[in-house]
């Protein structure tokens, strides 16, 4: 383990702490072979996904028929409940007019945190908080005086969960993610219970589509860089979406027989092979090996499944998103405080130790990234977070320890978009990534190309370098639950204009 850390740690340990950090980085470290066994399985489940309704993965469609073609205009408003924030946009479209990034969208927004009691009550608090909060936006933006419920705003809800959709503008919530319980919403509309709670409200809004985060990010990243093949979310939860042919999505009906698939060739627009016509998939791959055969799980792992909310179900997940690696973390450093290795009882006594998910993915890239000689940050995040007060040794199995959790999570993440490159036969392009880990931990990205390169095979061909000159590269999404999630409203305004 001294081999891979970095930098590598320089103080001697007891021989039995000694020991138990070689277990761990076996037990954390993941190869570039077994990398491959995991893709290949992975990929397999993808495909399963797109066979059949109700496979391990989902693979969902979400009736998202292309990507912008960036001429998209319009004002809009959106609704984004993530796993922490509920924010409400209002987002204008400037479409071809503009040619920057940053000019060819503008938006004024509103963030609300979510009370923890919310996440685990009832369907009818968590929809009346959030269609309040639109109301309250409504009003202070003065959007009242400009739309009515006979002249509606469109209105796009990005709600990153996995949900079944027959149309675009329902969304039927499969299961909660993310450490959310809320009773009375898992096999509902989500779009009939927040409509329900507008409507109460007389609203001047209309709902009129349901996204998953994954989705938005690919089609807001689209709208400016074509390059664009993944929407990716690397964040409190993991997730990517794709655009598919439908024809290789054989759990639908074919499109000769299924009006919701007849589109642009119905339309006169053009003539178009319908075999040509795609699809944006949310994968949900947050559940990839739930059957727990391949993904290499620790007793930690165990622990964190047996203790959620949903024990058995986003085990891929589990191992790999913002929500999950402070808690690895912690569930690390208190079996070794418990046998004794590191931190004595009387330091932990009055310590927030054994508190289940105090310490965020923030606090492992801080912990990960002190390098300095007096390891300042590691010590002030232990102190401030868990009431400790580390030994230069102790900070510096933190440190190690931060590092291998990260480190699996992050080789875990490649395998997902190699899994999808592999089946789609993308061999070039940019995954528009999005969330906490990917923008908050500094050697996320890194991490993630590097195993990208092994498991594709670019090292062994001198291909990449493991940097920008990668085939498939991860880039910044843009804005995905506000201009992502407007576009796509826009698109459907659109559509539905042609169909009438
Ligand atoms: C959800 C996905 C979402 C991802 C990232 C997962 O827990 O199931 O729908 O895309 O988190 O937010
Ligand atoms: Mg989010």
């Amino acid at each position: 383990w001294r081999q891979n850390t970095e930098p590598p740690c320089e103080v001697a340990l007891s021989s039995a702490l000694e020991q138990d950090m070689q277990r761990l980085d076996e037990e954390l470290w993941i190869s570039g072979s077994k990398l491959k066994d995991i893709v290949k399985r992975f990929r397999e489940e993808l495909e399963e996904g797109l066979q059949k309704e109700g496979q391990n993965i989902s693979m969902n469609v979400t009736w998202v028929h292309s990507l912008p073609r960036g001429d998209e205009t319009g004002e809009y408003l959106t609704l984004d409940l993530g796993g922490t924030n509920l924010r409400v946009c209002k987002v204008t479209l400037h479409g071809a007019s503009s040619t920057s990034p940053s000019t060819k969208s503008s938006l004024d927004q509103e963030k609300y945190s979510i009370p923890d009691s919310l996440k685990t009550g009832t369907a009818d608090d968590l929809w009346t908080y959030i269609a309040e909060k639109l109301a309250d936006f409504v009003k202070s933006k003065g959007l009242d005086r400009e739309y009515t419920t006979q002249n509606p705003m469109p209105l796009g809800f990005t709600f990153s969960y996995p949900a079944t959709q027959d149309r675009i503008d329902h969304a039927i919530l499969q299961t909660w993610t993310k450490g959310f319980d809320i009773k009375g919403v898992e096999g509902e509309d989500v779009a009939s219970q927040l409509r329900e709670k507008m409507e109460e409200r007389n609203l001047p809004v209309e709902l009129v589509c349901v996204i998953n985060d994954t989705v938005g990010a690919m089609i807001a990243s689209a709208y400016n860089d074509p390059e664009t093949i993944i929407g990716a979310i690397f964040g409190t939860g993991c997730n990517a979406a794709y655009m598919s042919s439908i024809s290789k999505i054989k759990k639908l009906p074919p499109p000769q027989n299924d009006p919701r698939l007849r589109t642009k060739a119905e339309n006169g627009q053009a003539k178009i092979d319908k075999s040509d016509e795609k699809m944006a998939i949310n994968c949900e791959y947050g559940a990839f090996d739930n059957a727990r055969k391949i993904l290499p799980l620790t007793k930690y792992d165990e622990t964190i499944d047996a203790e959620s909310p949903r024990p058995g179900e986003q085990a891929f997940e589990k191992l790999s998103a913002g929500l999950y690696l402070g808690e690895i973390f912690r569930l690390i450093l208190v079996d070794l405080q418990a046998r004794g290795l590191i931190f004595s009882s009387a330091s932990t006594s009055s310590s927030p130790l054994h508190t289940p998910y105090i310490l965020d993915t923030g606090d492992l890239s801080a912990i990960e990234n002190d390098v300095s000689p007096d390891l300042n940050t590691i010590r002030t995040t232990l102190k401030q977070k868990l009431n400790l007060n580390a030994t230069r040794q102790e900070a510096e199995v933190a440190r190690a320890i931060a590092q291998m959790v990260a480190t699996r999570g992050a080789r875990l993440c490649a395998c997902g978009i190699a899994a999808i490159c592999g089946m789609e036969g993308i061999s070039k392009g940019h995954v528009a990534a999005d969330g906490s880990v990917a923008n908050k931990h500094p050697s996320f990205k890194q991490r993630w190309a590097t195993a990208l390169g092994e498991v594709l095979g670019w090292r062994e061909r001198g291909e990449g370098v493991g940097d920008r000159e990668d085939p498939i590269v991860i880039t910044s999404a843009e804005d995905g639950s506000g201009v992502g999630c407007a576009i796509i409203a826009a698109m459907e305004m659109a559509r539905r204009k042609e169909k009438s």
